[in-house]
């Protein structure tokens, strides 16, 4: 099943790690030393951190840590690649060439040990949130990017907590369903690339979801978030792909 001899790829997203949870930051360093040793390839598919506010805050020893930590996976061979999340989408060239990881657009198409595959953050899908998309679009555009990254450090993480403060007042407005993924935005992203599988995360509900679309049946593999108590990963070889944690494979709850 999952032999080692096998060549294989691991995904991850949504760790959130941040100073205030020591805990995370920890898994992270186990996973890098314990299991992504040997891997082909480690997505990280947005939400490494909890929030980012420029390459110049490499300074942090957060930061630089868990750089260190993948520039040395990276140097045992695994090749490693970063797409940006709701969360850390201000990662520049700069971070990621210091953590010798490849930044991949969203989407991104890629040939993952034989199956074309669509990798996502996911939070583009989440098309319901129309106050949500409103602002994607406004911090996605690469002059207002210039301007916050303009800022003093200090102007930066307020408008952050602003901007923080203002989401979380309006997600208790917002139904489970509509903070969900659409599944027309789904079928359409899967036609316009040829009904590839989907790997993405962003909505923190782990789940194999397996859907005919067109004729096609098309796997989505929804990443688990990183808690405190709670990790989890997505191996993939030329076979299949399956949940793990520390403790082995998990199975997540798949719908028809
Ligand atoms: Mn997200």
């Amino acid at each position: 099943m999952t032999s080692s001899s096998q060549p294989f790829s691991l995904l991850i997203s949504d760790l959130h790690l941040s100073r205030t949870e020591p805990a995370l930051v920890e898994h992270l360093y186990r996973f890098l030393d314990q299991v992504a040793p040997g891997a082909h390839a480690l997505y990280v598919l947005g939400d490494l951190f909890e929030v980012w506010l420029g390459d110049d805050t490499l300074a942090d020893p957060l930061h630089t840590g868990v750089c260190n930590a993948f520039a040395r996976l990276a140097d045992s061979g695994t090749r490693l690649y970063f797409m940006h999340g709701n969360r850390d989408f201000l990662i520049g060239q700069s971070f990621a060439a210091s953590c010798a990881m490849t930044l991949l657009d969203d989407p991104t198409l890629v040939d993952l040990h034989g199956t074309s595959t669509l990798l996502m953050h996911g939070d583009s899908l989440c098309t319901d949130d129309t106050g949500y998309m409103a602002f994607r679009q406004q911090v996605r555009n690469p002059l207002w990017q210039q301007h916050f990254l303009s800022r003093s450090l200090a102007e930066r993480i307020a408008m952050a907590k602003d901007a923080r403060a203002q989401s979380q007042a309006a997600q208790r407005d917002k139904t489970d369903e509509i903070m969900d993924i659409n599944a027309d935005a789904v079928a359409t992203v899967l036609r316009s690339q040829g009904y590839p599988r989907l790997i993405h995360g962003h909505t923190h509900r782990p789940m194999l979801h397996q859907t005919a679309l067109d004729g096609h049946l098309c796997e989505r593999w929804v990443l688990p978030d990183w808690r405190p108590d709670r990790t989890g990963w997505l191996r993939c070889t030329a076979q299949s792909c399956q949940y793990e944690d520390f403790a082995g494979p998990i199975d997540f709850a798949r719908t028809a």
